[in-house]
């Protein structure tokens, strides 16, 4: 059984400042352990589940967060930066399930470190109407693929808007939001104790449960200023709708995904000048 994990960082338990999850700084090399130490979790809890390979994509930041010789169960590694699917690059149709771990709630919400990839670019995002984080865009391609995602952890913010739009995925609340830079998070232990029983009974379950259904996978990405409008509306699949609204859409769910991540690219330096 092939189970994909996506892990991004700034859902982890005791991380609650960008100066633990960017950089090479010794709180970033503290938040890398804690960020470890819940993926091997997630990776035991997988294997107790009936995992039997795991492939853990890196996709926060410089997305070479972790040590690979520590990974659990000779989970097989994706790192490094650029990965054309990004924080879903390795997944297809052979896997039986995904995970996300570590995520964060989306730009806006009451949530530790909101974001929903770029700051600088994106004001809000909406999937299919329902506002969503990279959670609900990163689930396109579990649709795409036919791959259920069982499975989300991280702040309460990012597990409610994971489950907005996959009601039955499974979820380790590992920290409360006290304010954007501010957390009450869950001992590391624990929080590593119960994403371990989460995911074990999200992929000893796997089998039963659809992919995320997401039709039609209409991707509404408000945006900050209108010349990223204007660059991002240059990528194919990419409408412009309003000054600063993007409508994306491409011929499935994979599409719309790329035409995402491309739009996300190509307005990065527009977004910093501005
Ligand atoms: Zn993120």
């Amino acid at each position: 059984m092939k189970v994909f994990l996506s892990t991004d960082m700034e859902g982890t338990a005791g991380i609650v400042d960008w100066a633990q999850c960017v950089g090479e700084g010794p709180e970033a090399a503290a938040g890398r352990r804690l960020l470890l130490a819940e993926v091997n979790a997630a990776i035991d809890g997988a294997v107790a589940g009936g995992a039997t390979e795991i492939v853990v994509n890196d996709s926060h930041g410089a997305m070479r967060n972790l040590p690979a010789a520590e990974l659990g169960a000779q989970a097989s590694y994706i790192s490094g930066n650029p990965k054309p699917l990004y924080m879903m690059q390795g997944l297809d149709d052979s896997f039986d399930a995904c995970l996300f771990i570590a995520y964060h709630g989306s730009v806006g919400a009451p949530a530790g470190m909101s974001h929903t990839y770029n700051p600088r670019a994106v004001v809000e995002v909406r999937l299919d109407g329902t506002v969503t984080g990279e959670a609900g865009i990163n689930a396109l391609v579990a649709a795409h693929y036919g791959v259920p995602v069982v499975l989300v952890t991280g702040d309460r913010c990012a597990c409610e808007e994971t489950a907005a739009v996959i009601p039955d995925v499974h979820q380790a609340v590992v920290k409360e939001h006290v304010s954007r830079l501010a957390a009450h998070s869950l001992h590391p232990d624990r929080a590593c104790a119960l994403i371990r029983a989460r995911a074990r009974a999200a992929v000893a379950a796997a089998a039963a449960v659809s992919p995320p259904v997401l039709e039609p996978g209409v991707l509404e990405v408000f945006v900050r200023t209108a010349d990223i409008a204007e660059a991002a509306s240059w990528v194919r699949g990419v409408d412009r709708t309003g000054p600063r609204l993007l409508r994306i859409h491409g011929p499935d769910r994979l599409a719309t995904y790329r035409s995402f991540c491309a739009a996300i690219l190509l307005t990065r330096a527009v977004a910093e000048a501005v």
